[in-house]
């Protein structure tokens, strides 16, 4: 069994997961195209199932839901997340804050073709005693407080602002245009069906803000040689 098969099989316990999105999400519904919204400066990427005449959209469930804290797998930094959340936790400069709260750590992901883009990010030590060794690991994030809300909010890292997109820049016209698509790791209830794209209007609204903001972050963490990022 799959890891997103078995975290959706967790997930179905507590909520209703409609079968076709569930067959979508595993990959066993193969009619789709790609609908792209523009939303302000970012294109979106909204699955459209064809055969079911439906998009796939998100909203997010919280507060009856904190399962993305609760199985939290690497919560990279940017520089301005480590000031941020530097200075929320009284460190007096942002090394001492990285000596104790944070690691180094290296992951790969599939990339172009058959290659693998490799990441090395600052990532915030998602439970005491942490090593490189739990990197992509999925924990309960030791900020979650016992009422379901981060208790480093509002500085809570921009990763987590992000969730469940991902984002990343293309070429358009010799410009620089952000692009963002849902992650389906089987971990968050927010994901329904509908036949248009209109319901989730003013989250797109929402997220175009908080996904350019966040590439910028990620880009200028990196000129800063604080992350980095290659194809191999
Ligand atoms: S798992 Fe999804 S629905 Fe739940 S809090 Fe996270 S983003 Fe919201
Ligand atoms: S830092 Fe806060 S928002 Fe991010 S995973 Fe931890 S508890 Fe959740």
């Amino acid at each position: 069994m799959s890891g997103i098969e078995e975290s959706l099989d967790q997930l179905g316990r507590d909520w209703d997961i409609d079968p076709v999105l569930r067959g979508f999400m595993l990959g066993r519904v193969t009619d789709v195209s790609d609908r792209q919204v523009r939303v302000g400066r970012v294109v979106f990427h909204i699955p459209y199932l064809r055969g079911h005449d439906r998009h796939v959209l998100w909203g997010c469930r919280w507060p009856d839901c904190d399962n993305c804290c609760k199985k939290q797998g690497r919560l990279p930094l940017t520089s301005s997340d480590m000031i941020t959340i530097g200075s929320g936790l009284k460190y007096k400069s942002r090394s001492e804050f990285l000596r104790s709260e944070a690691l180094v750590a290296t992951h790969a992901e599939p990339g172009p073709g058959s290659g693998s883009v490799v990441m090395t990010t600052v990532n915030l030590k998602r439970m005491e005693g942490e090593t490189e060794a739990d990197d992509g690991t999925r924990v309960p994030c030791r900020f979650l407080g016992s009422d379901g809300a981060c208790t480093l909010h509002p500085g809570r890292p921009g990763v987590c602002y992000m969730y469940p997109f991902s984002a990343w820049i293309e070429s358009e016209g010799g410009m620089a245009r952000v692009h963002a698509s849902y992650q389906f790791d089987g971990c968050c209830p927010g994901f329904y069906l509908d036949r248009g794209t209109d319901p989730m209007r003013d989250v797109l609204a929402e997220y175009s803000g908080i996904i350019h903001g966040y590439v910028m972050e990620a880009e200028r963490t990196a000129r800063e040689g604080l992350s980095s990022v290659s194809i191999a």
